[in-house]
Order: C-alpha cells, then sequence, then structure tokens
C-alpha cells in the first residue's frame, strides 16, 4: 500500500507584503516527533543560501490544537511527539526577483519549491499534493499559473491540484503565476510551453517555431528521454537581466526586454542570440545535470555543500553545446558561431586565473569561489563555464582528428547518456574520461591531466587550424572590446595599464588590477576611486582616450582615492597584450580539413 501523499498548500497571503502562506498536512509523522526541514541550497546553483531564512513564522497543529515546534538548527524544526496528523504553517516573505528564488508582489507570484515547501524529514519519498490557491478577489483571482508540475485537479494554466512523486520532484517545477503571455509548440510529439511575465511586445509566433528548431536539435543529438512528456520555458522579461536555472521538465529565464523579438523583425541579432543561446543552454541541461548527473549528487544532499570536480562536464560541456547547437540548427551562420566562440577565448585569456586554478578544482570549489568572486577572483579563479566549454571544444575537436572523424563529443555524451543518464546511476568522477578512452580507442589520460587537473594552455590553435578555422590574437582596443572581430583599421591602440574601470555609484572605481600588470606593479589597488593621470580628470568613459595619448614605456602619475586618502602612484605603461581573439575561416582548406569543419559544425 502506497503511502499517503504528503498535502502542501500553498496562498497568495499579502502579495503588498511579499507573504506566501505554505500549508502541509503530513497524515503519519514520525511518533517520536516529525522533523522538518528547508533546503540550504537549490539544485543547478552551488551556493549556500539557506532559504529558511525567509520563513517568518512557523507553527504546528494537531488536533485542532497547537503542538509545539523546537528549532532544532538553521533550517529544521522538530514538532512534539504526536500520532494525529499535523499541519505546519508558515508565512514566508517571497521578494527576490531571480530564477532561484520566491517573488511575491501585486503583479505576479513566482516560486521554487525550495524557498517555499518544508520536507518531511525520512519521508521525502513520499508523494506529494499541492494545491495552489486561486485569491478570492484580485489581484491574482484572474491570474494563471504555469507549471511543469502535474495537474492533477486544476484546468490548464489554472489555479488547483498539482501532484509530483516525491519531494525532490515537488521542488523541481517553479512555478509563475500572473498575467502571462503563453506560446505553444511541439517537439518530437511532446507538448512545449513559454511563457512570458513582463511587458513585452514579442513575437511569440517567432519565438515558438525558432524554440522548436531548436529543440529538435537538441533531441536529435541526445535522444527523448523516456520521461519526458511535457515541458516548460517559464521567462521573466525585465528591463535588464540574464541568467536561467535549468529543471527537469522546465527552466526559469530571465532575459531583457529588448533581447526578445518583435513582430516585423527579421535575422537574428546579437541580443536575440544571447536569448536563443540560453535557452538553450537550459535545454540541454534537461539531460545533462537533470537526468544525468555527478555521481554524488544522486540523490541531493541539500542540506550542505555537495561536492564535485565535475562541474566543467556539466555546465562546460553544456555551454559548449548551447551555441553549437544555433550553428548546427542554422538559426545563426557559421561566421555569428564563431564570433561567439572568439568571444569566450577572449574571456578566458583574459582570466590569469586559468594558470593558477584547474577546471577541476574550480568545479569544486564552485562553493567558494565561483560563486563568491571578489575583486581578485580573475587572477586566482577560472570559470568551469567558459573554459569548460574550451575543454569541450578542444577534446571534441581532438575525438574527431584522432578517430577520423568515427567518434566525437557528440558520441562521448551520448555514450555517457546511456551508462550514466537513463540508467540514473550518476557519473563517476572520472566518468567522462573513461568513456572518451574507450569510445576513441585512443589513451585521452594525458588530455584530462593536462587540461581538466592541470593548468596548461589548450591547444586551440593547432586544433582548430585542422578545421579550417584560423585563430587570431590581437591586442584589446579598449575597455569595452570583447572580441570576436578584427581590429578596426586604423585605430590606435593605447599602452596597457591592465586594470578595468567602472562606474560604481557614479565614481570611476578599478574593480580588477590584473597580476603582473604595470598598474598592480604600481600599487593601484581594487576598490581605489580614479582621480586623474597626470592632473587631468578620469572616469570610466574617457579612460580609454586619456591612455590612448601615451605609448609603451611612458611613465604617467596616476592619482586615486583609497579611502578618503588621496595617493599617488607612478606607472610604468607597457604594451598592449594580445589577449583579444577572433577566428577565421580558412579559405582554401583542403578537401579533408572541409569535410571535418562541416561534419563539427553540422553534427556529422
Ligand atoms: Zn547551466
Amino acid at each position: 500500500m502506497s503511502a499517503t501523499p504528503h498535502q502542501y498548500s500553498i496562498r497568495l497571503q499579502n502579495p503588498g507584503a511579499h507573504l506566501f502562506e505554505v500549508r502541509l498536512l503530513v497524515a503519519r509523522p514520525d511518533p517520536a516527533g516529525q522533523v522538518f526541514s528547508i533546503p540550504a541550497w537549490i539544485p543547478g546553483s552551488y551556493r549556500i543560501r539557506d532559504y529558511a531564512r525567509h520563513v517568518v513564522s512557523i507553527r504546528a497543529e494537531a488536533d485542532d490544537l497547537e503542538i509545539e515546534l523546537t528549532k532544532v538548527d538553521k533550517s529544521t524544526w522538530q514538532a512534539a511527539a504526536c500520532e494525529s496528523p499535523i499541519t505546519l504553517i508558515a508565512e514566508i516573505h517571497a521578494n527576490e526577483q531571480s530564477v532561484r528564488g520566491a517573488h511575491l508582489d501585486t503583479t505576479h507570484a513566482f516560486f521554487n519549491g525550495a524557498c517555499v515547501f518544508p520536507a518531511v524529514v525520512g519521508q521525502e519519498d513520499h508523494a506529494c499534493e499541492l494545491d495552489i490557491r486561486r485569491p478570492a478577489s484580485a489581484p491574482g483571482s484572474d491570474w494563471r499559473v504555469v507549471t511543469s508540475m502535474r495537474a492533477q485537479n486544476a484546468g490548464k494554466y489554472g489555479f488547483g491540484t498539482y501532484a509530483s512523486e516525491n519531494y525532490a520532484e515537488l521542488i523541481d517545477h517553479p512555478v509563475e503565476i500572473g498575467n502571462l503571455a503563453i506560446g505553444e509548440f511541439e517537439v518530437a510529439g511532446i507538448p512545449h510551453t513559454i511563457a512570458i511575465r513582463g511587458r513585452t511586445r514579442v513575437d511569440m509566433g517567432r519565438v515558438c517555431r525558432d524554440l522548436n528548431t531548436l529543440c529538435e536539435q537538441h533531441m536529435r543529438l541526445m535522444g527523448k528521454p523516456e520521461d519526458l512528456d511535457r515541458y516548460v520555458f517559464l521567462l521573466m522579461a525585465l528591463g535588464k537581466g540574464y541568467g536561467g536555472l535549468e529543471h527537469r521538465w522546465s527552466a526559469s529565464l530571465v532575459c531583457a526586454r529588448d533581447d526578445l523579438p518583435r513582430k516585423g523583425d527579421v535575422g537574428v541579432d546579437k541580443q536575440y542570440r544571447k536569448f536563443l543561446g540560453l535557452c538553450s543552454h537550459e535545454y540541454f541541461h534537461l539531460w545533462n545535470v537533470k537526468r544525468m548527473k555527478p555521481e554524488v549528487f544522486t540523490p541531493y544532499d541539500l542540506s550542505k555543500e555537495s561536492y564535485t570536480g565535475l562541474l566543467w562536464v556539466f555546465e562546460g560541456v553544456t555551454s559548449y553545446y548551447d551555441d553549437l547547437a544555433l550553428v548546427r540548427c542554422d538559426l545563426i551562420s557559421t561566421e555569428s558561431y564563431l564570433e561567439i566562440l572568439a568571444k569566450t577565448i577572449t574571456k578566458v585569456m583574459r582570466t590569469r586565473g586559468r594558470f593558477k586554478q584547474s577546471i577541476e578544482e574550480s568545479s569544486f570549489d564552485a562553493w567558494t569561489k565561483f560563486y563568491h568572486q571578489d575583486a581578485n577572483s580573475s587572477n586566482a579563479t577560472v570559470s568551469y563555464y567558459t573554459k569548460g566549454s574550451l575543454i569541450a571544444l578542444a577534446l571534441d575537436l581532438m575525438l574527431r582528428l584522432e578517430s577520423s572523424g568515427k567518434c566525437s563529443l557528440d558520441t562521448v555524451m551520448r555514450e555517457c547518456w546511456t551508462q550514466f543518464g537513463e540508467t540514473g546511476s550518476g557519473m563517476p568522477e572520472r566518468g567522462l574520461e573513461s568513456v572518451a578512452c574507450r569510445l576513441s580507442s585512443t589513451d585521452m589520460s594525458d588530455f584530462f591531466t593536462r587540461y581538466v587537473r592541470g593548468i596548461h594552455e589548450l591547444p586551440l590553435e593547432q586544433l582548430l587550424g585542422k578545421f579550417g578555422v584560423r585563430l587570431c590574437l590581437r591586442p584589446a582596443e579598449g575597455l569595452r572590446d570583447k572580441g570576436g572581430k578584427p581590429a578596426k583599421q586604423g585605430r590606435k591602440l593605447h599602452p596597457w595599464l591592465g586594470t578595468t574601470l567602472v562606474n560604481r555609484n557614479g565614481r570611476p572605481v578599478f574593480s580588477v588590477v590584473h597580476s603582473g600588470s604595470p598598474a598592480e606593479q604600481a600599487g593601484i589597488a581594487t576598490a581605489d576611486e580614479a582621480v586623474a593621470i597626470d592632473g587631468l580628470k578620469v572616469t570610466a568613459s574617457n579612460f580609454d582616450s586619456r591612455l590612448k595619448g601615451y605609448h609603451a614605456g611612458d611613465t604617467a602619475e596616476v592619482t586615486v582615492f583609497r579611502g578618503d586618502e588621496l595617493l599617488k602612484f607612478t606607472v610604468r605603461l607597457e604594451p598592449p597584450p594580445a589577449d583579444t581573439c577572433y577566428l577565421e575561416l580558412i579559405a582554401k582548406s583542403d578537401k579533408g580539413t572541409e569535410q571535418r569543419r562541416t561534419a563539427w559544425l553540422s553534427g556529422g
């Protein structure tokens, strides 16, 4: 006999005060005193967030009488010993507008279950029912509900009861409630929905068509997961914003509303390309990290940090395929893809921390380093997203070369999916490596030792050359130069100070001082407020042009405020490093090279 489901309900109690009321009825509590807990982190975002801090009040009842509820630690409560069903009643503050949070106001409601639903400790495997209560009056009485959670007693996009197989599933279905723009399409016969919150003039038909093309591309590569019978994109379109969080049957996204195409727009501009890349990234995650996970995440322990050296596989490989999928299904051109790739290479080239931290260490330390960035991060750490995606690229190209096209990262990922994903066993720490070695019949251990566990520079120039792509490096043309394109003709290069100057609260502040740079040698520190160079006022917008008056080897006097003290430094300027990448198609490549490139960029 299956256990009685836990009955959760959520009410938009006071939108003006950002308060949800959550109730949880446990039919058969632990007679010794039922323990309840709220997750400390949310899968996909590797940082301790302690969601229990948003609990404003919490109490328990049994037989219509209040029973004692003792707080045990920051995230845990224990009810008094009790044989009768217990109802837990919590008031939860929700004012975090992010894909990882919960947010309620008079315009909408959004929540991740991890932020609002206590777990019944020891009974996490019980089925869960969730009643999403319709407000009796505005605001909210005419809103629609969109979630990938299975409706049990609710109309399409309606308030009512939803069901999950267990607690882990309950908190893996974010819910958006509001006046939503909704689009629908099918991928391999599976219904897909996109729900957009925020004022937009989006061309929904176009978004659905393009997402359909994109999702089909991923489905062709990885194959349909057996339990994928619906999928939902929940999108917040804000004035500014970018990000996403993956789930098994859905993704939460935030973008700038200007990233979305409007009626009459044609072509894929940079902003829309960014949006499509974000959707592509989160959709690929439905295989890579939601169904196929690091072994240590099966199951997740949401009470504390969970360490793995594999985040680069789950984020880096996903970051590699997100943009690659766009060119493979012709949403963007080869030139456009190479521009994005060159920008990623530029980002990594400007991260001196790549010589300090391996990508395996970057993954392992995500909790305390990647998710706790400070001014020294780019000198001491490297991103498992960007560097991880370049390792994926190098691995893909190397496998294709070594096996004469028989093996690639595509075949390795499909095999990993079969072995670690479909089985639900999870990927061991060296799982990808062993599959790559076996499928290519090549000893790849040197590759993993050098580039994954080591800090060697990736041989991208040689590898890309074998695929008819020339990797070119040049100095940056200014603070806003992110790479991806050749230098502009005739633009005068300015010498290098080795800092980034940003506008912070109306003041020009050095946000990064690169290790070994002239600025560091002179003593300029991050958080110093720039005042002047050789007596002339400096701002974030005139910094580039101020430096253009100088040559490498010149000295300049830089004045800054450190706190409220004025300091002067003499800086000897250096030639700018060639850390800005662009990629060119090699016009006259031999047939073999062209075939390799076509196979890579078309997924053959
Ligand atoms: Zn991701």
